[in-house]
């Protein structure tokens, strides 16, 4: 399975970072190494000293798919969920620098944490979901897929003409404004509405 990663996705986090608004999203894949094992915890990585956390909607996928109309990406998925695209910022700002590929800063061991699932029907509309990340019992970031530049069918579509959907694979929607360093002995909780769908520990 893989991980489809978008980023820019929401306006004030592009602002932050100082990047352009684009016109397509910006599509990058983590391999499935990349997810942090239930129950452990996230050791911050040597090559880095600006690890950052991104809290973002996550979308699983039930069927195979390729060039997927957005009227029927809704079809692709019955589980919504809540994650964290861990990215070492210092090294991903050289490599941008550079033109270089983003896959050290974002999709080394541990990079990527996937909560648990709700399923859909939890949902109204799934263009309204409320999320939060908590760090050391402060939120953080907080944000609504209302506020995200492409929906997720428009995500599915769009990513669907490039990439092969496969059963079981997941979707990083992006993040919302507030990313942050983790340091050693920090609590991330992450939350959709009430319901609380992970809680990690860094070392
Ligand atoms: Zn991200």
């Amino acid at each position: 399975m893989k991980l489809i990663c978008i980023g820019r996705n929401y306006t004030e986090h592009i602002e932050e970072l100082e990047n352009e608004k684009p016109k397509d999203p910006v599509v990058f894949l983590k391999p499935d190494t990349a997810i942090l094992l239930k129950k452990q915890p996230f050791f911050i990585p040597d090559f880095s000293d600006e690890v950052h956390h991104e809290v973002e909607v996550l979308v699983k996928i039930n069927r195979v798919g390729k060039h997927i109309d957005k009227k029927f990406a809704h079809k692709y998925y019955n589980e919504i969920g809540l994650g964290i695209d861990f990215t070492a910022r210092d090294l991903q700002s050289q490599l941008k620098a550079k033109g270089l590929p983003w896959e050290k800063a974002k999709a080394f061991d541990g990079a990527a944490v996937v909560g648990n699932w709700l399923p859909k029907t939890e949902f109204e509309n799934v263009d309204e979901i409320e999320f939060s990340l908590k760090k050391n019992e402060t939120v953080v970031q907080k944000g609504n897929t209302s506020h995200m530049l492409w929906k997720i069918d428009e995500l599915i579509e769009y990513v669907s003409k490039y990439f092969t959907l496969k059963i079981g694979d997941i979707i990083f929607t992006g993040t919302p404004a507030g990313v942050g360093k983790v340091v050693a002995n920090d609590t991330l909780k992450g939350y959709i509405g009430n319901h609380q769908l992970f809680s990690i520990t860094v070392k």
